[in-house]
């Protein structure tokens, strides 16, 4: 379903006593701005403190994901998170395909593809990351490569469940760098990548898929970037580690459309 989703993705990051201290203060900081109106909020933090965060926020209507999870469905993988694992603590999202996953931990799109379809299969969304490198973009294969990752990883669903994934489009030369692709830049691409999911799906599914920037993202370029018309939202790496930054993000959201 196409909806407005700001989500933080605090990577590895945070004690426990700072993850708490990060969600009492977006909750208070949030509870002075009032309800939000039409924007869905998602933390996703380490897997070990999932519960505490899912906890914090019972009741608030924020959705808590994760940031991976293994293609296997369960047994003697040591180190490993099952989707079952995931589905029995009542996550709703789990990321796939981020970038520090497919460059430091080899994740390819068939490995991604594996995953979604178990995420899918225990009622978790998956938040399905795509994007180029810089020297893609430097040649002009931006378009071809993040085609060639929705075709390896999410256009074989069939189409009930392509409807209950999200895209996020993250330009790697953008995530951690401090460089955002410029709105022109973000716009360029998610309508490319709608108009993929409109050939591929059709119009109504295009239409209602979530589609998601994230790189350098930050409350002075927010507002920016989710004024695009195919721009749904943001995956939010650094700021969403800030109470204060991020609550302001999820409200340059929350003001549009
Ligand atoms: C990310 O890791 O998904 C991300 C977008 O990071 P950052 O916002 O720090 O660029």
């Amino acid at each position: 379903m196409r909806e407005k989703i700001v989500a933080g993705n605090w990577k590895m990051n945070k004690s426990f006593e700072e993850a708490q201290d990060l969600v009492s203060n977006i909750l208070e900081i949030k509870d002075q701005h009032g309800k939000l109106k039409n924007t869905s909020v998602v933390l996703i933090p380490p897997f070990v403190y999932l519960e505490l965060v899912k906890d914090m926020t019972a009741e608030t209507g924020i959705f808590t994901g994760a940031q991976n999870l293994s293609e296997r469905e369960n047994g003697a993988f040591t180190g490993e998170i099952s989707a079952s694992m995931l589905e029995s603590m009542n996550i709703d999202f789990c990321l796939a395909g981020h970038s520090e996953r497919r460059k430091y931990f080899g994740e390819t799109d068939e490995m991604i593809a594996i995953k979604i379809v178990a995420a899918l299969r225990h009622d978790i969304s998956p938040i399905f990351c795509c994007g180029e490198l810089l020297s893609d973009r430097e040649k002009g294969t931006h378009f071809d490569i993040v085609h060639s990752q929705l075709n390896q990883s999410v256009f074989s669903l069939n189409p009930n469940d392509f409807a209950n994934i999200v895209i996020a489009y993250e330009p790697v030369w953008a995530i951690g760098t401090g460089v955002n692709a410029t709105s022109g830049q973000a716009q360029e691409m998610h309508a490319f990548i709608r108009e993929l999911v409109t050939k591929k799906y059709g119009k109504n599914i295009a239409d209602t898929t979530t589609i998601l920037y994230g790189g350098s993202c930050n409350s002075k370029n927010a507002a920016d970037l989710f004024a695009m018309p195919d721009v749904d939202g943001g995956l939010i790496g650094g700021a969403s580690l800030d109470a204060e930054e991020f609550t302001l993000i999820v409200k340059a959201a929350d003001a549009l459309k």
